[in-house]
C-alpha cells in the first residue's frame, strides 16, 4: 500500500495548479480586480499555491532519484509541501475574517486561535516525521508508516474558516458565502474522489477552489464588453487604491442626458467613439459606467504627463461627433483632489459640478468647485436633518415673505412665501441652492409643511392684531403632490393653527408630464374644497398647456418676469402677453405679474389686466415678521380670529 501510495503520484495535477495561477495573474493583469486588503492575501495564497505545487513536484522528484537510502530530503520537502498547504489554509481564515469586516475584538481572538493551530498541526508533521510516528520509509524506499497527521491538520483548519463564515454569517451576502461554500465542497468530494483511487496528485489543485470563488466573487469587476467600461463600484476601489500611493489621476467625466433613464443606453455608434477615446488619447485609461447616460475616464498623470493636450484633441474630436449626433452633453475634467479622494465621492462630486454647468459646455475643475462641493454636503446633511426631526418650527427653515400689491384696493393684502435656511456654517442660503437637492432627495414636503406652520403663526398673529390681510400663498412642488398625506398634512396645519382655511394659498408650477398631471389634479381638488386658492406659478415659462390650464381650477395667474420684459421688448410681444392676460382675465381668472421692478414695468402691468402686481419695487423678499410694516389695520380684525 505504502509503495502505492508514491507509484500514484503523477505531477499533472501540480503542473495543472501552477498554471492556473499564472492563467489568475494573467486575469489579474487585464482585468480591473478590487485591490483591496483580501485581494492581497489572495495574492499571497496565490504564491503558496505554486510554492506548495513545486515542492510536491521536487520530493517525488527527489525520492525517484535516491539510491543510497538517505530519504531526509525527502522529508523535508514533504513537510515543506505541508507548510505551505496549511500556510494557504491559514490565510483562508484570515481571507474570510478581513472579508467579514470583524471587530478587532473577534478579529484577534480568531486570527490568534489559527495561528496557534497551524503551528501545532505543523510541529506535530515535523516531530511525527522526526520521530518516525508519522510518515516514514525504509532503506529501500517504502513507506513503513504512513499515518495521515497532515488530515487532522487541514480538518482542524479548514474548520475555522467554515465555523468563522457561519458565525458570522450575516456579514456577508448570502449568496456569495453560498458560492465559497460550494467551492469548499467540490474540493472535499475531489478529495475523497482521490482517496479512493489511493491518488495523491491533486490535493494541491483542490485549494485551488475557493481561490476561483474569490477572484470570480469578490475581486472581479467585468466589462461592459461594448464600451470597455467597468462599473462605479472599481471606480472607488481605483480611487481609493492611487490615492493611498500618492498617484494623482486625471479623470474626464462625460454626461449626456438624453442616455440617462432605464433601458436606454449609449447608442452603439457613440459607444465605439468613446471606447476608443480612451485608449486611442490615454496612456492606461480605465472606463467607468456610472450610469447609462454617464461615464468616466480615468487615467494616471504620470502616464499621460501632456493630458491637458490629450484633453484638447479629446475635445476637438468630440465636437466633430457632437455635430454628427447632436446630443446634449456635459463635461468636466480635473486632476485628483486629495479632499476628495480621502472621502472617494467624485461621482457626487461630479454630479454636483453638473448641477452647476450649462448644457453643452466643459469644465475644468477648480478648488472652488471643492468648496462648492463641501457646501453642497453640508447644506444635504442638515436638509436631512431637519428632514429627520420633523420640527414644523425647525429654526434654520426661513418664512421671508414678498408682500402683493393689489391694484383693486390699492393695498397690500396678499403676499407670497419664499423659503430660506439659516444654516450654522454657511448662513442664508437661497432657494436655488437647496430646493432641487430638496426635491431630489424627497425632503421637500417636510419643509413646505414647515413653511405653511410659519406662514400660519404669522397670518394668525396679522389677524389676531386686526390686520386685513386676504391669503399667504406657499409654493408647493409638483412631486408632493404625489404624496398620499399631502391634503391631510395641509389641513391639519391650518386648522390646529386655528386660522380660516382661505387664508392659505397654494402656488404650483405647470408639468409637463401627464401622469403628474392626473395626480395633480386629484389632489388640487381636494384642497379647492377646502377653499384654499390656487395661483398658477411661473406662466410663460415653460411648455404652457392651455388645455390642462384649463382643466386645473387655479384662481390666479402669476405671470414670470419673463414676459414682464417680454412686454417690454416690442409692439409684437406686447401685444401677445396683453391679449393674454385679457384672455385670461375674461375667464375669470385674475392676473398677477411676477418681477415688478420699476415704474415702467408697473405701467405697461397696469395696462395688461394686471389684477396683482409684485416685485422689487414693491418690496424685496423680506422676514415673514416685517409683513405687518405693509399691511394695513382695520378695526374688526380682532373678530376674525376663532376661538381656540
Ligand atoms: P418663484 O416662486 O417664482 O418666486 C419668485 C422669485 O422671484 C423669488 O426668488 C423672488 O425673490 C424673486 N423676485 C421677486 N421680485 C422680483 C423682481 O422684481 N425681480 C426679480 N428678478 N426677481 C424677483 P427666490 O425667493 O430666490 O425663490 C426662487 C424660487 O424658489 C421660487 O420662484 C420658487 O420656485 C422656489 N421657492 C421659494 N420658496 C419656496 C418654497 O417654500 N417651496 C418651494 N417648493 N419652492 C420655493
Ligand atoms: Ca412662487
Ligand atoms: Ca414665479
Amino acid at each position: 500500500m505504502g509503495q502505492l501510495y508514491f507509484d500514484n503520484y503523477s505531477p499533472v495535477g501540480d503542473i495543472i495548479v501552477v498554471s492556473i495561477c499564472v492563467v489568475f495573474l494573467i486575469l489579474v493583469l487585464t482585468s480591473y480586480v478590487t485591490k483591496t486588503n483580501n485581494f492581497k492575501i489572495f495574492l499571497c495564497i496565490v504564491g503558496c499555491l505554486v510554492f506548495a505545487s513545486l515542492s510536491e513536484v521536487l520530493y517525488h522528484n527527489i525520492y525517484a532519484h535516491i539510491t543510497n537510502g538517505n530519504y531526509t530530503a525527502v522529508y523535508i520537502f514533504r513537510i515543506l509541501y505541508h507548510f505551505f498547504l496549511f500556510l494557504i489554509l491559514l490565510l483562508y481564515v484570515f481571507y474570510v475574517v478581513e472579508l467579514q469586516h470583524l471587530e478587532l475584538e473577534k478579529k484577534i481572538p480568531i486570527m490568534m486561535v489559527s495561528v496557534v493551530t497551524f503551528l501545532i498541526v505543523l510541529a506535530i508533521e515535523i516531530i511525527t516525521t522526526i520521530n518516525g510516528k508519522g510518515f516514514r520509509l525504509d532503506k529501500s524506499g517504502n513507506v513503513v508508516s504512513s499515518v495521515n497527521t497532515f488530515l487532522y491538520g487541514y480538518t482542524a483548519l479548514v474548520a475555522i474558516s467554515v465555523v468563522t463564515m457561519l458565525v458570522f454569517r450575516h456579514r456577508l451576502y448570502k449568496r456569495v458565502m453560498m458560492g465559497f461554500y460550494g467551492t469548499v465542497a467540490v474540493a472535499f468530494i475531489v478529495l475523497f474522489i482521490q482517496g479512493r483511487f489511493d491518488q495523491s496528485s491533486f490535493t494541491a489543485a483542490t485549494f485551488l477552489f475557493p481561490t476561483l470563488g474569490m477572484l470570480y466573487l469578490i475581486h472581479s469587476n467585468p466589462y461592459n464588453i461594448e464600451l470597455g467600461a467597468i462599473d462605479s463600484k472599481a471606480l472607488e476601489d481605483i480611487v481609493r487604491y492611487n490615492y493611498e500611493r500618492k498617484e494623482t489621476m486625471i479623470f474626464m467625466s462625460l454626461y449626456m442626458p438624453d442616455f440617462d433613464g432605464e433601458g436606454i443606453s449609449i447608442p452603439k455608434e457613440m459607444r465605439d467613439i468613446i471606447r476608443k477615446f480612451a485608449s486611442e488619447f490615454f496612456k492606461g485609461a480605465l472606463l467607468f459606467q456610472i450610469n447609462n447616460g454617464h461615464v468616466i475616464l480615468m487615467a494616471k498623470k504620470s502616464s499621460n504627463p501632456d493630458y491637458e493636450n490629450r484633453v484638447n484633441k479629446i475635445l476637438n474630436a468630440f465636437d466633430e461627433q457632437y455635430a454628427r449626433f447632436r446630443k446634449d452633453y456635459k463635461i468636466v475634467i480635473g486632476e485628483t483632489i486629495d479632499e476628495i479622494s480621502r472621502k472617494n465621492e467624485y461621482i457626487s462630486f461630479i454630479n454636483n459640478v453638473h448641477r452647476n454647468m450649462k448644457m453643452n459646455s466643459v469644465r475644468m475643475i477648480e478648488y472652488s468647485d471643492v468648496e462648492e462641493f463641501n457646501r453642497y454636503e453640508y447644506i444635504l446633511s442638515e436638509l436631512a436633518d431637519i428632514y429627520r426631526r420633523r420640527d414644523l418650527r425647525d429654526s434654520r427653515v426661513l418664512a421671508y415673505c414678498q408682500p402683493v400689491f393689489n391694484i383693486k384696493t390699492k393695498k397690500y393684502d396678499t403676499a407670497e412665501a419664499l423659503m430660506r435656511l439659516k444654516l450654522p456654517e454657511v448662513g442664508l442660503v437661497y432657494p436655488d441652492q437647496f430646493i432641487p437637492l430638496a426635491e431630489e432627495y424627497g425632503y421637500i414636503h417636510v419643509l413646505t409643511q414647515i413653511i405653511l406652520q410659519k406662514t400660519c403663526d404669522e397670518i394668525r398673529y396679522l389677524v389676531k392684531e386686526g390686520y386685513e390681510v386676504n391669503r399667504i400663498s406657499i409654493n408647493v412642488s409638483v412631486l408632493e403632490l404625489k404624496d398620499e398625506g399631502f391634503t391631510g398634512d395641509v389641513t391639519r396645519i391650518i386648522r390646529d393653527s386655528n386660522i380660516p382655511d382661505e387664508k392659505v394659498a397654494i402656488e404650483i408650477t405647470e408639468s409637463q408630464s401627464e401622469d403628474d398631471f392626473n395626480i395633480m389634479k386629484k389632489k388640487i381638488d381636494e384642497i379647492k374644497e377646502m377653499g384654499i386658492k390656487l395661483y398658477l406659478d411661473d406662466f410663460g415659462t415653460g411648455y404652457s398647456n392651455m388645455e390642462r390650464i384649463m382643466d386645473l381650477p387655479f384662481d390666479i395667474i402669476k405671470f414670470d418676469r419673463s414676459l414682464v420684459i417680454a412686454s417690454d421688448a416690442n409692439e409684437r410681444s406686447a401685444k401677445m402677453v396683453g391679449n393674454m392676460a385679457n384672455m385670461f382675465t375674461e375667464l375669470d381668472y385674475s392676473v398677477l405679474y411676477e418681477g415688478v421692478e420699476d415704474e415702467d414695468d408697473e405701467k405697461r402691468c397696469i395696462n395688461m389686466s394686471a389684477s396683482y402686481l409684485q416685485g422689487y419695487k414693491y418690496s424685496k423678499p423680506i422676514p415673514i415678521i416685517e409683513l405687518k410694516n405693509f399691511f394695513s389695520k382695520s378695526d374688526v380684525g380682532n373678530t376674525m380670529v376663532k376661538q381656540d
